[in-house]
């Protein structure tokens, strides 16, 4: 799985995979986010709900290489 990028808001260095519970309807399928949880000491910031854990992450970790805030 691919690595989850720093926050390019806070740069908080650990945002977390989030997943809607398990009791939410079946035919809801897009239910993985990458949040910078502000209960961890970050933002809030979110990815977006998208449906697989992987897309997700890659949706977050493009958004930060779009906004161009990288620092290496
Ligand atoms: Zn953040």
């Amino acid at each position: 799985m691919e690595v989850i990028k720093s926050c390019p808001f806070c740069a908080f260095p650990y945002p977390k995979v989030v997943v809607l519970p398990r009791k939410a309807p079946e035919r809801f399928t897009i239910k993985y986010m990458v949040v910078c949880d502000y209960r961890d000491g970050g933002c809030g910031a979110a990815s977006g709900w998208c449906a697989s854990a992987q897309e997700a992450i890659e949706s977050w970790n493009q958004r930060k290489k779009k906004y161009g805030q990288s620092k290496t």
